[in-house]
């Protein structure tokens, strides 16, 4: 036995199939799951993987609840779209560090453990580089770092500014990258990947990526097996241009002119046909789903139902982080189909079966999936990524393995996630991120100044 692996157990432990009695498990000197051995120190009653985000763009943190006044008639994705543009103006890496690092302990605490970035804001606020063209990247991987959380971060290609292949507008010129100056910040990304640390490709959308340079880039070699993101049918205007562009819907396009699988993950995919869903489900990509930032914009509802029938994968993203809560995600995600079928218990899919648990189930597998990392297991050779519940929360009182998640996810509006650990760190404890004080400080008077720009 190394002196460095630690041994821990629980009165119940969420492994693959569900939770486990009496479970234990090791953390070894790298930081990941090992097989127990020896004493074991009890955690708590109940202890399970942390959650991955799969869709964030941290600088949006910073304004989130901005955007709620009444606008002109035509509110919409893209209204919100133009307040957005406004306020990344300000935003250099400096910046952009305080911003996600305080949204990474919001993270933490909330239950997330693993964050993959889809970042776009690559250049000065004018489109010129910065004298390190992927310092606002590092600015990522340091809060990241800082924070303790899991990152796959995932620069964006972003080449037009619509399907008619028009120019970026002069707020998107920052951007925009063309495919050798993204890849050279591929090369430049991939040579700190490590520990708690992936690198992997986004693609901004359809309209952003001209299918040239998405053939292009998918047949590069730095390209080859990395995580694959892209934004997909979030909105119908979206759709209807691409139909009157491509002559298919977004989907329907990709499935037909990309090597969708495993590898990918389509964001959003709200606007989906019957057919769409079950193609999407077979090839194994992953729809990324943010229920919460699709609701605060008014995009639409995911056929979640027949997605599930055909065996899809899904996993949940925080996005525009208007809120942070992988509890809240799960629920509206459910909400959103009782509302609108008027049913409930709509995610289980056999009777007898827990809303709760099939959701954070699903959402372990795909997230770990998107964000090409072993994580959302307690298997040995996984992340030690994981959140210890709050025993003494009058809310968990009297549930048992039948009944826990469901309790968590629908009932917990106090946070119920008392103790996380990431990459067998300890980074929250006692409901307090080591270094909470700090970085909220700092996030504070980089907002402050951002108000006053
Ligand atoms: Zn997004």
């Amino acid at each position: 036995m190394s002196d460095a692996t630690r041994t821990y157990s629980a009165d119940q432990l969420w492994l693959a199939d569900g939770w486990s009695a009496d479970g234990a498990f090791a953390v070894d000197a790298s930081g990941h799951v090992a097989p127990p051995e020896g004493e074991a120190e009890r955690l708590g009653a109940w202890v399970l993987p942390g959650m991955p985000n799969l869709h964030s763009h941290a600088f949006q943190r910073a304004m989130a609840g901005l955007a709620e006044r009444k606008g002109r008639s035509d509110d919409s994705f893209w209204t919100w779209r133009e307040t957005m543009y406004a306020f990344a103006a300000a935003i250099g890496p400096e910046e952009l560090k305080a911003i996600a690092a305080q949204l990474y302990v919001e993270m933490l605490k909330a239950g997330y453990t693993q964050v993959c970035e889809f970042h776009y804001l690559h250049h000065q606020p004018d489109g010129t580089p910065y004298a390190q063209p992927e310092a606002m990247s590092l600015a990522l991987i340091e809060a990241a770092r800082e924070t303790g959380i899991t990152l796959t971060l995932l620069p964006v290609l972003y080449m037009t500014g619509g399907f008619d292949g028009r120019p970026l507008s002069a707020r998107q010129r920052r951007f925009g990258n063309d495919l050798s100056s993204y890849v050279r910040l591929l090369e430049a990304l991939r040579r700190h990947e490590g520990d708690g640390l992936r690198i992997g490709i986004a693609l901004h959308s359809l309209r952003a990526v001209p299918e040239e340079a998405m053939r292009g880039l998918l047949a590069t070699r730095i390209a080859q097996d990395l995580p694959v993101h892209i934004h997909i049918a979030e909105q119908i205007g979206e759709v209807q241009d691409c139909l009157a562009t491509r002559g298919a819907r977004p989907v329907e396009w990709l499935l037909d002119h990309a090597p969708v699988d495993a590898r990918w993950t389509l964001v959003h995919a709200t606007h989906l046909t019957g057919h769409e869903t079950s193609r999407l489900a077979r090839s194994g990509a992953v729809a990324g789903l943010c229920p919460t930032t699709e609701a605060n914009l008014g995009d639409g509802l995911f056929p979640l139902s027949d997605y599930l029938d055909a065996k899809g994968v899904l996993g949940i993203g925080s996005d525009s982080h208007i809120s942070i809560s992988p509890v809240e995600e799960l629920r509206w995600l459910e909400y959103g189909q009782r509302l609108s079928t008027r049913h409930r218990n709509i995610a289980a899919r056999r009777e007898g079966d827990s809303v709760g648990e099939t959701l954070w189930r699903a959402a372990l597998r795909g997230g770990a999936r998107a964000a090409g990392l072993p994580v959302g297991e307690l298997r040995a050779a996984a992340r030690a990524d994981l959140l210890v519940l709050d025993d003494e929360s009058p809310l968990l009182a009297a549930r048992d393995a039948r009944s826990l998640l469901d309790s968590f996810l629908f009932a917990g509006n106090t946070p119920l996630v008392r103790h996380v650990m990431c990459g067998g760190r300890w980074v929250v404890r006692d409901f307090r991120h080591h270094d909470e004080a700090g970085i909220a400080a700092r996030y504070r008077a980089v907002v402050e100044r951002l108000a006053q720009a």
